[in-house]
Formats: structure tokens, sequence, C-alpha cells
């Protein structure tokens, strides 16, 4: 079996009310997805995150796997890793490829041998994942009402925790919005609150004092998510566990904020991190530094059904008799903002009950792709390589 033709597609779909955090608004949900095909005509799906412009850059490195056999995924990803690695790209235009085509193996050789993709990294330890509800943006003019309606709506669905956002606003009134969010959820929910990279160390560390009553989790990304020494200066000094991680990419790009303790929770996007590999990859290596690992997730069903695999085959962090969320055992974001293709596109749609979702068990990813779907959405050129790629190296 070899790698045949990849499809590569910019996919938007527009929103029919506009949401924001501490960087911007946007009235718009987008992804890139990548449709692989073998020469005997299984078809593997991945996805990462781009623009319009994303779309030949992502095809140009995926075309160095057309002619591999799919199943060997390992060889694949250090093959094209290698290719992107000394020309700029490797930061994340080339991780991002890399990712969505790992995440098509799976697909294709879990399909071709009739096991789920948790079963080719290993074997399931887990059957189902915790996942807390994220929401909770800057809607309506930053009225709060709206806010804290959707908090109380994410627990009488049954979540154990969600995530808000933070940033946008002076810190009076964003503490404000945490305390009567937490109000409005009562005490045996988790909330986590994320800056999006928007305070400097010391204004982080002020409100981290502010809203520190609040029984609060995580606080996530309270400055520039490279910004090794202003994250260092509030993990060493935060009354709340911070959190970051997910643009970074590769084991490369964890190691020393892992030896470091840069962060208390890393939080790899399987998008961009390199894919169900190298999410296993980073996520071993989380659990020996004895940092929590608890994946982002803000894409579709496909890498929604990538990370539940990723994470049905992490061990749980500090080993004991009992596997306990968040303590022990990984949790994942389960974006619940709006997103037309996210919610049209997979078969199944996931849905969690008690706060888990079960792993898909059928073979490879476990999901089905609407086609018509991502026809309907998709936006400018369709970029197809069907030609085994000459260059050894690209861009
Ligand atoms: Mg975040």
């Amino acid at each position: 079996m070899r790698i045949e033709r990849i499809e590569v597609r910019f996919v938007e779909a527009e929103l029919d009310k506009p949401f924001g955090w501490s960087q911007r608004w946007t009235d718009v949900r987008s992804v890139i997805v990548l449709k692989v095909t073998t020469d005997d005509g299984i078809v593997g799906w991945g996805e990462t995150y781009g623009s319009q412009d994303s779309v030949p850059g992502i095809a140009t490195v995926a075309q160095i796997a057309v002619g591999e056999d799919p199943s060997h995924i390992g060889k694949i990803w250090h093959k094209l890793h290698r290719a992107v690695y000394q020309s700029h790209v490797f930061a994340k235009g080339g991780a991002n490829a890399i990712s969505a085509l790992d995440t098509a193996l799976y697909d294709i050789t879990g399909k071709s041998s009739g096991k789920s993709a948790a079963e080719l990294l290993g074997g399931r330890i887990h059957d189902s994942i915790p996942v807390y509800a994220t929401g909770l943006y800057y809607v309506d003019n930053y009225a709060l009402a709206p806010l804290l309606e959707e908090a109380s709506g994410y627990v009488e669905q049954g979540f154990s925790g969600m995530k808000m956002k933070v940033g946008a606003m002076s810190l009076a009134e964003d503490a404000e919005r945490i305390k009567k969010t937490r109000e409005a959820i009562g005490g045996d929910v988790r909330l986590m609150f994320d800056a999006n990279e928007s305070y400097d160390p010391s204004t982080a560390l002020t409100f981290a004092n502010m809203v520190a009553d609040h029984d609060l989790t995580w606080f996530e990304e309270p400055c520039a998510s490279r910004d090794d020494q202003a994250n260092k200066i509030v993990q060493e000094r935060s009354p709340i566990p911070t959190s970051g991680g997910e643009s970074l990419s590769t084991r490369w790009e964890f190691t020393s904020r892992l030896a470091n303790r840069t962060f208390d929770i890393i939080q790899p996007d399987i998008c961009g991190v390199g894919g169900p590999s190298e999410m296993h990859r980073v996520g071993l290596m989380s659990q020996a530094f004895g940092v929590k690992f608890n994946p982002h997730f803000w894409g579709t069903g496909i890498s929604f059904a990538a990370a539940l695999h990723s994470l049905a085959v992490q061990p749980i962090g500090q080993i004991g008799q009992t596997n306990i969320p968040y303590h022990n055992e990984s949790v994942l974001e389960f974006d619940q903002t709006p997103h037309p293709i996210r919610e049209n596109l997979t078969e199944p749609f996931f849905t969690q009950s008690d706060s888990r979702v079960v792993v898909p068990s059928t073979p490879g990813l476990g999901i089905e792709v609407d086609e018509s779907v991502l026809e309907r959405f998709t936006r400018g050129e369709v970029v197809v390589t069907d030609k085994p790629s000459a260059g050894q190296r690209v861009f």
C-alpha cells in the first residue's frame, strides 16, 4: 500500500454572532483539512490550522509522503521533519503540515489493519477521556448576563469543569466576571481562566492574587507563550497553577519548558504539536517530568478524535490505585463555542456524559467525514498533489 494522492483545502464558516478573547474578536471559524488516499483506495483524514495562504505550503510538505507506505508512520514523521528542519518553518508551518499528515496516517493504517488509532499507538489504557467545557468568551459587547447563563448551562449539561476568558477588560472587571461565574456554578465544578498571552508578569501576578479566593484550577497562558522568563516568574509566584503550550510544536519545544517547569500544566494541540505520534511522545515526557498534561483542542471532529486516541494511551501522571481527573488523569479541552464546520463535518458528533467522552473503537480515527460539508465550506483552491516530491528539503 502506498500514499497516492493528498488534497489540502481551507474551509471557513461565518458565525451568526462574533465572540472575543484577549487578543481579538472573530466572526468566522476555519481549519485546513487533508484528505490522503492510498493506491488501494483507503482514505485518511487530518487537519491543522492556517489560512487560505497556508494551503500550498502545507501541500508542499505533505507531498514528501507521496509514494510512502502509510503504515510507516514514524519513518514518515521524521522524513518530513528532516525536510523542514533547517528552513525556519520548523517552528510552526512545517509542524502543522506534519500534524495533519500524521493524523491521516493513523486513520489509514487503522482502516487497513482493522485497528483503532489507540491500538496503533500501543493499546488503550482508558476507554473514555475526561473533558471540560471551553466557552465563556466575551460576547454581546462584554455583557455579564450571557456569560453567567452559559456557565450555568454547562453545569446543567453535566460538565465537571469549564474555562473562561480574561484579559480584554480591566483587572477589576475581569476579576468580577470570575467571581460572578464562580457564584453561578457553585463550588463543585472546576473553573479555569485563560489570558491568551495578554499580561506581563507583574500584571499576571496582581490578577492571580485578586482572584485567588475563587478556587481556580489553572491560569492559562498568562504571558507570551515563548517568553519563558515571564512565564517562569508567574509559575513560581502565582497562587494558582499555571498552564501553557498550546502553540508549541514537537518534543524539542517542550523539553526545556518541562525541565524548567515553565508551566505547571502543558497543553499541546494535536493540530500543531506534530499529530498523534508527537502528542504521545510529549505526553510521556510530561509524565516523566511530573508536569500535568491537559491538551488543547480548537478544531473539528477529526482532530478531536485524534486527541481522544492520544489520551487513551496516556498513562496517569502520578501513579496510584485511583484515576482522578485533574489530579493524575489528563483532561481534554472540549470546545463548546459555535463552529458550523465542527457541528456538521463528522460522525459521530462527539458528546459528553458525566464530563467524559468515549474513545472511538472502530478502525482508524473512528469517524466518518461528510465531504459535502467540506465542499460547502471550502474557500479558495483545493491543492492536489499526487507526484513524489523531488526535493529532500522544502521552502
Ligand atoms: Mg488557551
